[in-house]
């Protein structure tokens, strides 16, 4: 046998033992938002890290943080030739109300049939166990094919707040060609995904004031300037009738779906109908030109997320509100930028809003979009090892969705991210019951053994 065989039978062989310290794992309520946790959050990156220790990782060490620490750990022997993966993963979890829909105590892992219950299960300790349990079976085996780093972070279902300075600060330690994220998940059970984009964020919160106080709509109505209709009137003219954005130069910066990316997303099956079905509504709207998951991965929109103006109690009461309020959220594409929409946003402000009013935005969060090569060797290697395993091609797919940590780590350190994962769409992931399909989970270790074999044999990539 080869060594890659030897560390399939080991992973293979020690699946009840990756499944028990899976469990020893979920057992540590790591609820990073909830203040009282804090103490377990800190035991579970302590756990953590005795685990890398204990199976071979070495310079293992943990990092305080204004909030949670950080895991650092490497294993860095197979020569200067072979790459570098740094394997990003979390280890808090979401907090766990309603806990009253829960049937089994979330963080007692619960084993029915092919399901293990318990918060966590599939978001992320799952992940991170397969990744450990393949790493582990490698290293019992032979020696490792590539040299691999570990970052485990404890502040991911907070927004991450403290990784961009770690980042800034380790960037020497962190230098690698490669991320491996596996905190996504597959579209379905036997359709291995690769995830290769996420959107990026810029939120903002726009105050129109009128009058200096609510007036009496008899007595003013018909000479003051209604400050709700004023945004309404602003809010409706941020989309055209093709239901294009209309900030000045939105699009400008917008990177073109190419053929083979389309190709890709027909692929998924995920039409119209799809989205009708999955939110309960008479039809899909959108940008004209593109389909449904063409918008929702590769274009970017924007949402009226609230309003707030005026009598909104029971009953009627007869007022001109002197002050209107909207949230508006844009999800964004490579290769946009936040602050860039800020000012678009402004100049379209500038341009509409009439003189009878006056108005403020403000810029309340962001995050930069990120997309990486699929023909990136270390991707190409996942997709192969995937389709080892599956017995199918993986879909290639961006997500709708941001997750700040890949554009940090692309824009502090230059590294791109290849994201995976073994979760399932029905995991319940940040809800009541969550779940962890153990077959595919088991899959999912044998296929991250090929994966980080396939990866040795790539060329070593420059360092951007
Ligand atoms: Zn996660």
């Amino acid at each position: 046998m080869d060594t890659r065989s030897f560390a399939l039978s080991y992973a293979a062989e020690n699946l009840e033992s990756s499944l028990l310290f899976l469990k020893e794992l979920i057992k540590i309520p790591s609820v990073s938002t909830e203040s009282e946790r804090s103490k377990d959050v800190s035991n579970c990156a302590n756990f953590i890290a005795h685990r890398l220790t204990s199976i071979g990782i070495e310079h293992v060490q943990v990092y305080e943080t204004a909030k949670h620490p950080i895991v650092y750990g490497d294993h860095l022997h197979a020569g200067s030739t072979q790459p570098t993966i740094l394997i990003y993963g979390h280890y808090d979890v979401q907090p766990v109300d309603p806990l009253e829909l829960w049937k089994n105590p979330p963080f007692e892992p619960t084993r029915i049939g092919d399901n293990l219950f318990a918060r966590g299960s599939s978001d992320m300790k799952g992940q991170l166990v397969a990744c450990l349990s393949a790493v582990d079976a490698i290293m019992k085996t032979g020696k490792f094919p590539v040299n691999i780093k570990f970052i485990i972070e404890g502040e991911e279902e907070i927004g991450s707040p403290s990784i961009k300075k770690f980042l800034q600060e380790k960037k020497d330690l962190l230098i690698s060609d490669v991320v491996l994220n596996p905190d996504t998940g597959m579209i379905a059970a036997d359709i291995p995904t690769i995830v290769y984009g996420l959107r990026g964020l810029a939120y903002f919160e726009i105050r129109v004031f009128g009058p200096d106080h609510d007036l009496h709509s008899g007595a003013y109505g018909g000479v003051v300037h209604n400050p709700a209709q004023v945004l309404c009137d602003l809010v409706s003219g941020m989309h055209d009738a093709d239901g294009r954005v209309t900030l000045p130069g939105f699009y400008d910066r917008v990177l073109p779906l190419s053929d083979q990316e389309r190709k890709e997303l027909a692929r998924l099956n995920m039409d119209d109908n799809y989205y009708s079905n999955q939110t309960g509504t008479s039809g899909v709207w959108g940008e004209k030109g593109y389909s449904s998951i063409e918008r929702i991965s590769c274009r970017p929109t924007l949402e009226v997320n609230g309003f707030l103006s005026g009598f909104t109690s029971q009953g009627a009461k007869t007022i001109i509100p002197s002050k209107a309020m909207a949230k508006i959220s844009t999800r964004l594409v490579p290769n946009q930028k936040p602050e860039e929409v800020n000012i678009q946003l402004v100049s379209y402000l500038e341009k509409h809003a009439p003189s009878t009013v006056r108005w403020e935005v403000e810029l309340i969060s962001d995050g930069f979009p990120s997309i990486s090569d699929i023909n990136l060797p270390e991707t190409q290697a996942l997709a192969s090892a995937l389709e080892m395993i599956w017995g199918v091609k993986p879909v290639y797919k961006r997500e709708g969705g941001s997750v700040p940590v890949t554009a940090d780590i692309q824009q502090i350190l230059g590294i791109d991210s290849v994201l995976t994962g073994f979760g399932l769409p029905d995991d319940n992931i940040h809800s009541p019951n969550e779940k962890l399909h153990l077959p595919t989970w088991q899959k999912g270790i044998l296929a991250l053994v090929h994966f980080f074999f396939n990866a040795s044999k790539t060329i070593k990539l420059d360092i951007k």
